[in-house]
């Protein structure tokens, strides 16, 4: 086939958000880019979306990029000379229960700290912006002044005459129809001829999957039915709308799970019912080759709720006509957020697709997309959108019930410790009937099933006794007794699904040491390793074993294993091999004081052996690794053994247990152990948003190293002093514990957030882990969390542990 095209980058797809990346890669100099599109701009979803822009997530991430939208949306129209409908009408978002209330709190925090003015309205507030509401069972409102509606159409066509103007191309009706990876470029076919790029998006909306295809990927989707109805006029609301001069705020029922928005002189009303529809999952509704500007057939009784919790919240909706509905895909991720980076698995290609809320995250989606491409990198940490989440066990059954899931719960309150019940039971622990027996409730972790705490007689295990922000929740007491069996005796935790590569070749020490920025372990001795990236910032951290000379075990997070291994394998060098173990071990954490009691009556072993060293033992007759390390503090363990054994090992040690006070403990309660100790967690305290140094790991960095990844970066941030800083806090803290992101201020200024928190068991305190300005981070300095819009007060620690902070323990 003749070739048609040559780009940098090519981009499938010319919806809202294929359009902004390429504008924003255009922005970035990249403007040797085109854009392919199968039929004519916004075909996909976004030519019929309703054009909702709002800023509010409870996700920091998302948050920051419908910020970044809708401060672009603003100025768009004047940049590229392209006038737009943009209506900014602000919005409220009502609240049923005091719950909600807190969840409002908490996001007009999160939104100040991003320069945002959110405010929570009262009942009379909230009829002076909207005369029409009935408000007598609402407990409040969050008011965002930026929310408003967008015509989707003239956003794309904006974005699309400003890449153009830039320089980019835009080919319509060139459908990507087959592509192949030469080695070195992309070639794309297309009836016009083929594409050659150095690098190519997939940024084909509810088409991903298909397109992802080419590309050997199974992208886990599915296409949901969501409809919106468009009323006729109804005289007051154009009245009152005439006489004021704006329209109604966007009004949103969550509790309800609508939305209600005056549309010229009427209204739109859009639901995310209980009960939704998938499409395209059955042999007698295949996906089409087109759908082009195509809708499905109405189906309104489906949304018989929520029209009439919408006719009792706004009473005139009632008199207005229904003159139209738009029943459009939808596409859905099993966790409802996109994928936006690197595509796993494939070189210079990279994801932009399966967008839920495309057009009021196009803008900040395309700025991200962008990054990814032109640096590598993302100026915010993404990975609640990062494709690498997803590491492979999602199969199909998986990503349609997952997105049902999320669909019909697109409003539900995001309580820290809720535990969402579909498409689960994926990955099994070898021990997960023992664990079950003693009364373990479960959480997935990429898509392992762990134990989360372990209920005793009369605990609520209900999923509904879930949702709360309270500390005190069914678990509890649950938690405290399992942190106290780790603090006086013994702990068993069962761990399945640690991700596990096994690094080895002539030179593998000398390139692992390149690759982290401390040192490298000794041969039979264990490492924490952190990988940074050439601004110096947090992208990983991996405990490593070294097996012999040039020989590795580098362990890390379940959730990391995609993300890891991509990591790993970009930066790998010839002669060195990296093999994913991850399904071939398993592993338990056995800490405590009696941790060593517990296997000296079980294992063969040399128990002496210190800190940070590894050994092969046998326990039952079985083979296994002793790493003598604990996330927990205390004297301990992990057992490493191989999956066909792991049975016998639990057994043995916990009947060697007997009498010694051994425990099944969980993921909360190690939670709760780990922050005394002021061990950080993956992705939440350990992100791209802070560099090693501000992160206070400053003794992971082995500055007598001539070269490792990140070196002059840190060098310089060294030299001229860390803005922030990692520290400890012990917060006065009430009922509440703080959320991911609760900012800390000192008098009336903001001088940092907080990446984790909760309660400390062995210390009785609420621990918060976070970073502040330097001038705060000093210890014994006075500053307040703020939980759900209370400022409590609290102190730095320093930047270390609050339990056993000379690891005396530990060391026993
Ligand atoms: C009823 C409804 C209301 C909605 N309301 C809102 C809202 O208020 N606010 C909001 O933010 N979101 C809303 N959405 C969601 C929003 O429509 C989508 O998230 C958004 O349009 C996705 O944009 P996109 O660019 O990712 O995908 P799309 O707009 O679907 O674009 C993908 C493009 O890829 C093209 N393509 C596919 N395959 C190929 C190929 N092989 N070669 C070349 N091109 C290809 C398609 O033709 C299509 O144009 C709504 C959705 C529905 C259904």
């Amino acid at each position: 086939m003749a070739e048609f095209a040559s780009a940098r980058v090519a981009i499938i797809g010319g919806g809202a958000v294929g359009v902004s990346a390429l504008y924003h890669l255009a922005k970035a100099g990249w403007q040797d880019a085109i854009l392919l599109e199968k039929n004519e701009l916004t075909a996909g979803s976004t030519w019929h979306a309703a054009g909702n822009v709002p800023t509010f997530s409870a996700s920091w991430s998302i948050m920051n990029m419908q910020r970044y939208s809708a401060q672009l949306y603003r100025g768009l129209g004047a940049a590229v000379d392209y006038p737009m409908n943009y209506h900014v009408t602000g919005s409220l978002r009502i609240g049923h229960t005091a719950d909600r209330l807190l969840e409002f709190k908490r996001v007009v925090g999160m939104g100040r700290y991003q320069g945002m003015d959110l405010a929570i309205m009262g009942p009379e507030e909230m009829r002076k912006v909207y005369p029409f509401l009935e408000t007598h069972d609402l407990t409040g409102a969050l008011y965002d002044p930026y929310d408003g509606d967008i015509d989707p159409a003239q956003l794309t066509q904006a974005l699309a005459k400003g890449a153009r103007q830039m320089g980019a191309r835009i080919e319509r009706f060139c459908p990507v129809t087959a592509l192949r990876w030469t080695g070195s470029e992309w070639i794309l076919s297309t009836p016009k001829g083929e594409v050659r790029a150095e690098y190519v998006v997939n940024a084909s909306g509810y088409y991903a999957r298909e397109v992802g295809r080419m590309f050997g990927r199974d992208i886990p989707m599915v296409s949901m039915s969501h409809q919106y109805m468009l009323f006729d006029t109804v005289p007051e609301v154009a009245a009152w709308s005439a006489e004021v001069g704006h329209k109604l705020p966007l009004l949103r029922d969550v509790d309800s799970s609508y939305y209600l928005r005056q549309e010229k002189g009427g209204f739109n009303l859009g639901p995310y019912e209980r009960h939704p529809k998938a499409h395209w999952i059955t042999p007698d509704d295949p996906f089409p080759e087109d759908f082009s500007f195509q809708l499905y057939p109405d189906d309104l009784d489906r949304l018989s709720f929520e029209i009439g919790e919408a006719m009792g919240r706004v009473p005139l909706l009632e008199k207005a006509a229904l003159v139209k509905t738009i029943n459009g895909p939808i596409p859905y991720t099993p966790d409802g957020n996109p994928l936006i980076g690197p595509m796993p698995g494939v070189p210079n290609a990279f994801e932009a697709c399966v967008f839920t809320f495309g057009i009021c995250q196009a803008g900040g989606a395309g700025k991200v997309l962008a990054e990814w491409v032109t640096e590598g990198a993302t100026e915010w940490d993404m990975w609640s959108c990062d494709p690498r989440r997803f590491t492979g066990f999602e199969d199909r059954d998986y990503a349609i019930t997952k997105g049902i899931e999320v669909y019909a719960h697109e409003y539900d309150i995001l309580y820290p410790k809720r535990v969402w019940p579909d498409g689960r039971m994926k990955k099994l622990s070898p021990v997960h009937d023992r664990t079950a027996a003693l009364g373990a409730q479960y959480g997935a972790y990429n898509g392992w099933e762990r134990a989360l705490w372990y209920a005793r007689p009369g605990d609520d295990t209900s999923e509904k006794a879930s949702h709360t922000w309270a500390r005190q929740g069914p678990w509890a007491g649950a938690i405290a007794e399992e942190c106290a069996a780790v603090r006086d005796a013994a702990g068993i935790l069962d761990l399945p699904g640690f991700s596990r590569y096994r690094l080895a070749g002539p030179g593998a020490a000398d390139w692992l040491s390149r690759q982290i920025t401390g040192k490298v372990p000794g041969v039979g001795r264990l490492g924490l390793c952190y990988f940074a990236d050439d601004k110096g910032r947090i992208v990983t951290e991996m405990s490593a074993a070294r097996l012999a000379e040039d020989e590795f075990w580098l362990i890390t997070a379940a959730t990391a294993q995609s993300h890891d291994r991509e990591w790993l394998l970009k930066h790998l060098e010839p002669g060195l091999t990296l093999v994913d173990e991850t399904e071939g071990w398993s592993t338990q954490i056995l800490t405590g004081p009696k941790a060593r009691d517990v296997l000296a009556g079980v294992a063969e072993a040399d128990l002496s052996l210190p800190w940070l060293t590894w050994q092969w033992a046998s326990i039952a007759g079985a083979k296994v690794m002793l790493m003598r390390v604990s996330f927990a503090g205390e004297l301990g363990w992990e057992i490493h053994s191989q999956v066909a054994d792991t049975a016998t090992v639990w057994d043995a040690v916990m009947a060697a247990g007997q009498g010694l006070g051994l425990k099944p403990f969980g993921m909360y309660a190690l939670d709760s152990l780990r922050l005394e100790k002021g061990y950080r967690a993956w992705k939440g305290d350990l992100s791209t948003d802070y560099t090693v140094l501000t992160g206070g790991l400053g003794r992971f960095v082995d500055w007598a190293k001539p070269e490792f990844r990140g070196r002059a970066a840190l060098a310089a941030e060294k030299q001229a002093g860390s803005k922030k800083q990692f520290a400890v806090l012990r917060i006065e803290a009430g009922a509440y514990d703080p959320t991911y992101m609760a900012t800390v201020w000192q008098g009336d200024r903001i001088v940092g957030e907080l990446t984790s928190a909760g309660w400390g068991h062995r210390v009785g305190a609420c621990i918060g882990l976070g970073c502040v300005a330097t001038e705060a981070a000093v210890p014994g300095t006075a500053l307040e969390v703020e939980i759900f819009g209370e400022r409590v007060a609290a102190v730095v620690t320093g930047d270390g542990a609050l339990w056993d902070a000379k690891n005396e323990r530990i060391r026993a």
